[in-house]
């Protein structure tokens, strides 16, 4: 009952718990008691914007214009905002743009400034709120009997709540960083790869994950000296003249780079309905079809907008259009498409016109997210396998200062980008550092020694082994994620391989096991029966990752909280 529902616990006060409580505090209700615990000293920042994840050179991939709403714009805050602040990123109200990105770490004290002015409002509304900082959740236990979730801390008493969000954002589990000497799990925090290096250095991935690592290892072992015309080079230290960076990447690809949204909320008046996709889905078994979903939500939008693009492509399945689109980036040099790919992103920003395909793909991606979890297990394989890679390499939004100095670095010949196949390995070595193992494109079998080795792939998607909430499993609040198989036939193969990841139930059902926990469509914890948890929501990411492959972003955590506030008063 509506009126039961008073006391909440917003476990994490980074991003996705900011909006969180804006949604609370928008919600009408006065009556409410909020709880919000957060690991750290400060609150907003969260992971990506803090020291955890950033450095001063560090910038986001958004700009103003395209963060979902807060309280104040930046614009508006940048003029009351402390000098301090201002003055280390040498940002002005006059210099202010708000098409421009910003410096991770000033973007993450905005943050901070939005949960102020929030407590502020729900100060005036009557909502009770208290904030919980230096505080660290070591589990959450459901009580169904009593109806209330209890929480754990590692610093003070247990605390029992009517609902519970839990937000406790990115984890990059260490698996062999602090025992093999010269192996990082991954780039962050930034300030562990502040050292000197006089040898190449591994780098898993391209994207924006190694391009962090990239910024922050090239400035310590030399400098980007910009010219006259705002051209940029690089010059290595005297210090480090074995100084390199190697990519690897699967395909050999750069990812895309930032270009003029026309709708900077990725969103589409002609996207499929939830009331079209609720029939389509009752059409279908129901499943929802991934070459459906690839006709209406992307191939049929260009029927208005781009006839000519539409020509081109109105014939082709999913597959052939991936193809398409990779064969053309696969035949080209990397680096000489990167250039191309800077110019036209230049040119669509000074003149305010979008690259439509690749907003599309975009709008796609986003448009996907929530209905991923009624794919069937076949299609969930070719969304991960075939569309994903693609989706993943265009709606990367490479920021054109970061592509300035990678091309910098590569035509310093500091940077090199090698492709791997996908069943490539990266060896520890017991003596320190890693050989990576892979066959080149001519197929012939590599082996490469590395003294230092930076995995940067991104936030890995964590398994349902992997739920930090011990408790909830324990108690089996939550499920593994999995997705069924259309055609028993198909499950029944895939398991007479010996997949590991393919399990049958003894209906003769068959389900495609995927990363993370089962939640629902209102972003709530699922059992193995099937029924969803009422009390407790969760929108951590590493955790979700199989029900949701295109989960990360500001937008998805105002999309994400606007769905878990409303289902929470429904
Ligand atoms: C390096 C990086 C850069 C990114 N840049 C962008 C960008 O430019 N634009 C964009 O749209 N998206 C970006 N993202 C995507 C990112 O996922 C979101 O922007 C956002 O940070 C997600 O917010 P979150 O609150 O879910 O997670 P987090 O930012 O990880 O915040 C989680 C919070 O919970 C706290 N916490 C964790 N565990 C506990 C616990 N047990 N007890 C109490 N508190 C806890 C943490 O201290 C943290 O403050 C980036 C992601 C990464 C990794």
């Amino acid at each position: 009952m509506v009126t039961k529902i008073r006391r909440i616990a917003i476990l994490g006060g980074g991003p996705a718990g900011l909006f969180t409580f804006k949604r609370l505090i928008e919600s009408g209700r006065s009556d409410l008691e909020i709880d919000i615990f957060e690991r750290k000293s400060e609150l907003g920042t969260g992971m990506p914007y803090s020291s955890e994840g950033a450095n001063d050179e560090h910038i986001t991939n958004v700009s103003d214009n395209e963060i979902p709403e807060l309280v104040v714009s930046i614009e508006e805050w940048v003029k009351v905002a402390p000098k301090e602040i201002l003055d280390r990123f040498n940002i002005t109200p006059e210099n202010f743009n708000e098409f421009k990105v910003l410096p991770r770490l000033f973007f993450g004290q905005y943050l901070s400034s939005q949960f102020e002015l929030l407590s502020t409002q729900a100060k005036t509304l009557g909502i009770h709120t208290n904030f919980h900082l230096n505080t660290h959740v070591i589990d959450v236990i459901d009580q169904p009997e009593q109806d209330e979730v209890w929480v754990e801390f590692a610093e003070k008493e247990m605390m029992k709540f009517d609902r519970v969000v839990i937000c406790t954002g990115h984890n990059w589990p260490l698996i062999n960083e602090g025992k093999i000497k010269g192996y990082y799990d991954s780039p962050y925090p930034p300030s562990k790869l502040e050292f000197k290096v006089n040898h190449p250095v591994a780098i898993k991935g391209s994207s924006l994950t190694a391009i962090d690592a990239i910024r922050t290892l090239a400035r310590n072992n030399g400098e980007f000296i910009k010219n006259a015309a705002g051209e940029i080079t690089y010059q290595r230290f005297e210090s480090s003249p074995e100084f390199k960076l190697v990519m690897h990447s699967i395909d050999g690809l750069l990812p895309g780079i930032r270009f003029h949204l026309d709708d900077t909320h990725l969103s589409n008046d002609s996207l499929l309905t939830p009331e079209e996709i609720v029939r389509h889905k009752d059409e279908n078994e129901g499943f929802l079809s991934l070459d459906f979903v690839f006709e209406k939500n992307f191939k049929e939008i260009f029927i208005e907008k781009d006839p000519a693009f539409f020509d081109q492509i109105k014939d082709l399945s999913l597959e052939e259009f991936v193809n398409s689109m990779m064969d053309l980036r696969e035949r080209l040099d990397p680096f000489q498409l990167f250039k191309a790919e800077y110019m036209e992103a230049e040119k669509s920003i000074k003149r305010k016109e979008s690259v439509y395909w690749k907003e599309m793909l975009a709008v796609l991606s986003f448009a996907m997210n929530y209905p991923a979890k009624y794919l069937s297990a076949e299609d969930m394989q070719r969304l991960t396998k075939v569309l994903m890679p693609l989706i993943s390499i265009v709606i990367a939004f490479v920021p054109q200062g970061s592509a300035k100095e990678m091309l910098a670095l590569h035509e310093a010949g500091v940077l090199e980008l090698i492709a791997v196949s996908p069943e490539s390995k990266v060896i520890p070595q017991k003596g320190g550092g890693i050989t990576y193992e892979y066959k080149d494109e001519s197929g012939d079998l590599k082996s490469t020694d590395y003294k230092t080795f930076v995995n940067s792939i991104g936030q890995p998607r964590l398994s349902y082994e992997q739920f930090p909430f011990k408790s909830m499993i324990e108690k089996k609040t939550i499920s593994p994620a999995h997705i069924r198989f259309r055609s028993g036939e198909e499950g029944k193969a895939a398991l007479a391989k010996g997949r590991n990841d393919v399990e049958a139930d003894s209906a003769g059902n068959y389900y495609l096991r995927v990363p993370g926990i089962t939640i629902n469509d209102n972003f709530q914890v699922v059992d193995e029966f099937g029924a969803y948890n009422k009390r407790i929501y969760i929108m951590a990411v590493p955790y979700i990752g199989g029900y949701n492959p295109d989960y990360s972003g500001l937008d998805f955590c105002e999309e994400a909280s606007e769905r878990v506030i409303e289902s929470m008063f429904k």
